[in-house]
Order: structure tokens, then C-alpha cells, then sequence
């Protein structure tokens, strides 16, 4: 749509107030007229000021209003139209001011000045009939338009109505829409925000869950070392009693040793006895007990291995290949579960939330 604007004031136009402006333009400074305005007897106007300068320009020996040395006003020619001037005993002064020209020049200042014209003032024209104001509503081609193009013009099979009406029903329909724009809007904020909060609470999950996991690890390596001193204990004590035992034989064999030692000592010095009565007297009995000396039964050696500490190792292979196999249970939170914030809030609404991806939750199932 392209529609030409007219002004109701004839100030308002920029066109008309650029004609306007030319014509308020004085011949000589090629400004604005300055008040005061004269007008001129062939009806042209000048600042006074420039009427004054060309007055004098033609009139050098003139001095002054009141001056006695010329007694006539003096002449000068139009600078327009050349039409000769003919001026009274004051001067430029004796010319008629032009009230019309400054009153025109003052409004047009004040219009200039003011940024915009007011909206209330300005009517949309039709663009074929220029001197008619849109002022009805074409509804086949849902477009403004005048009288005249319903009467005789573009629009004189189209069903019209009046402006008013369709200003009010798409006045409200624009608020009905910007209302639910912004109703929209707030719907959308509302899924930042919540989705700003289940970033929080992945945050907050998963702090917690690395806590949890921490504790896991650190109770399996408290039941490793739990174990481990278990077993070294159990090991000291198998360690314990068989060095008791062995070291029991020892002290019983120490103690034969000690004896029997003793024996062949006092049976050596009674071979040595050269009185052979004296060493019938002892013969026997030393016969005797070197006979049981010999036969005295010890108490039997360690077995064969017993030193052997192999039975105190421990296969942990299998154990660390469960260990490397720790892993997070698929689908399922645990005891955590209840805490876990509903992701699933708004099921089957349309909107960004159904972008998310889904989480280990939305996936798997218990
Ligand atoms: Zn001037
Ligand atoms: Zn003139
Ligand atoms: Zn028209
Ligand atoms: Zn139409």
C-alpha cells in the first residue's frame, strides 16, 4: 500500500512549507525576511534593513531621517521588478509594514520548530482520488480505501465497512495477539527457568552421587584392608605355633644331647679305671643306661614341608577383575530414588522441554 499524506494545516505539509518558505525569502540577503517587513507600492516585500541598504546605495548623499540638507525622501527601484520607490521625508521608514508577512513568518518559525506534527492532524489521502480521505475498509482485499473507490473505483464490487468498526476489530485482535504473545512469552520463560532449575539439580545430584561413590570405593578399600589384616594375623599365628613346636623338638633334642653327652663323659673315665674290681662295680649299671640311652625314642621331627607357609597366599585375580568391573547400576538410582526431581514433569505438552534428551532414567527401567 502506498498512500500519500496530507496535512490539514497547510503548514504541515514538508512540500508545501518548502513553497512557503521560497516565498518569504527576501530578494537582497537571500534570507528569511527579517522583521520588519515593508511592503513595497508594487506589493513586493523587504527586510527594511535591506530596503535601507539599497536605498542608500542609490542615494549616497542621504544622510538621515530629519536631515535638512535634502528635503525630498529620496527614490530607489525595486530590486524584483525594477518599479521606482518613491520615499517620504523619512525614508525607508515611511514604508507601510507588512503585519501579514511577519505574522506568516513567525507561524512558519514556530511550525519549523516543532520536531513532528501532531498524528491527530494528519489524514491518510487516497492515492487515486487525491482531495478524499481513506475512510472505509475494503473487506475483499482487506485494504483502506475512499468513498469514491467503493462508488466508481477499484473497489466497487468489493464489500466494504465502515473504518471505525475494523480499527476496533483489529485493534482488539492485535491485543488479543500480543496478549498471547506475551502469555507465550512468560509459558517460555517459565521453561528457562525450569530448566534452569533441573541444571541445578543435575548440579546437586551429582554432587551427591560422587559423594556416594567416594564412600563406596573408600568402604571396599576399608574391606580390603580390613581382610588383609585378617589374614596376616591369622598367618602370624600359624607362624607363632609352628616355631613353638619346632623350637619345643629342639629343646627335647638339646636336653637327649645334654645327657647322652654326659653319659659317654663318665662312661669314658670308667674305661679309663684300671682297678678291675672297682670297674665291675660300675660297669653294669653304666652298661645299662648307655643300652637305654640309645634306645631312648625322641619325640619324631617335623614333617616333610612343615616349614612351608604356602597354604597362607591368597588368589585375588578373580576379585580384581569384579573390581575392574564396577559399574553403575543401568537404570536404576538406588535408595536415591525418591529424591530424584520428576523430569517428566509436563508429559505430552508440546514445547522446547521435549527436546531434552533423556536421561539414564528416561531410558532404562527398574
Ligand atoms: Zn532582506
Ligand atoms: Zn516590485
Ligand atoms: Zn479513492
Ligand atoms: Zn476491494
Amino acid at each position: 500500500m502506498n498512500f500519500t499524506v496530507g496535512f490539514k494545516p497547510l503548514l504541515g505539509d514538508a512540500h508545501s512549507m518548502d513553497n512557503l518558505e521560497k516565498q518569504l525569502i527576501c530578494p537582497i540577503c537571500l534570507e528569511m525576511f527579517s522583521k520588519p517587513v515593508v511592503i513595497l507600492p508594487c506589493q513586493h516585500n523587504l527586510c527594511r534593513k535591506c530596503a535601507n541598504d539599497v536605498f542608500q546605495a542609490s542615494n549616497p548623499l542621504w544622510q538621515s531621517r530629519g536631515s535638512t540638507t535634502v528635503s525630498s525622501g529620496g527614490r530607489f527601484r525595486c530590486p524584483s521588478c525594477r518599479h521606482e520607490v518613491v520615499l517620504d521625508r523619512h525614508g525607508v521608514y515611511g514604508l507601510q509594514r507588512n503585519l501579514l508577512v511577519e505574522n506568516i513568518i513567525d507561524i512558519y518559525k514556530q511550525e519549523s520548530s516543532r520536531p513532528l506534527h501532531s498524528k491527530a492532524e494528519q489524514h491518510l489521502m487516497c492515492e487515486e482520488h487525491e482531495e478524499e480521505k481513506i475512510n472505509i475498509y475494503c473487506l475483499s482485499c482487506e485494504v483502506p480505501t475512499c468513498s469514491l473507490c467503493k462508488v466508481f473505483g477499484a473497489h466497487k464490487d468489493c464489500e466494504v465497512a465502515p473504518l471505525p468498526t475494523i480499527y476496533k476489530r483489529q485493534k482488539s485482535e492485535l491485543s488479543d495477539g500480543i496478549a498471547m504473545l506475551v502469555a507465550g512469552n512468560d509459558r517460555v520463560q517459565a521453561v528457562i527457568t525450569q530448566m534452569e532449575e533441573v541444571c541445578q539439580t543435575i548440579e546437586d545430584n551429582s554432587r551427591r552421587q560422587k559423594q556416594l561413590l567416594t564412600q563406596r570405593f573408600e568402604s571396599l578399600c576399608a574391606v580390603l584392608e580390613e581382610r588383609k589384616a585378617e589374614l596376616l594375623q591369622a598367618l602370624a599365628r600359624e607362624q607363632e605355633q609352628k616355631l613353638q613346636r619346632v623350637r619345643g623338638l629342639i629343646r627335647q633334642y638339646g636336653d637327649h644331647l645334654e645327657a647322652s653327652s654326659k653319659l659317654v663323659e663318665s662312661a669314658i673315665q670308667s674305661m679309663e679305671e684300671p682297678q678291675m674290681a672297682l670297674y665291675l662295680q660300675q660297669a653294669k649299671e653304666l652298661i645299662n643306661k648307655v643300652g637305654t640311652m640309645s634306645k631312648v625314642e625322641l619325640a619324631g621331627r617335623p614333617e616333610p614341608g612343615y616349614e612351608s607357609m604356602d597354604q597362607f597366599s591368597v588368589s585375588v585375580e578373580h576379585v580384581a577383575e569384579m573390581l575392574r568391573t564396577i559399574d553403575f547400576q543401568a537404570g536404576a538410582s538406588g535408595e536415591e530414588e525418591d529424591e530424584e526431581v520428576p523430569l517428566d514433569g509436563e508429559e505430552g505438552s508440546a514445547g522446547p522441554e521435549e527436546e531434552r534428551p533423556d536421561g539414564p532414567e528416561g531410558t532404562g527401567g527398574h
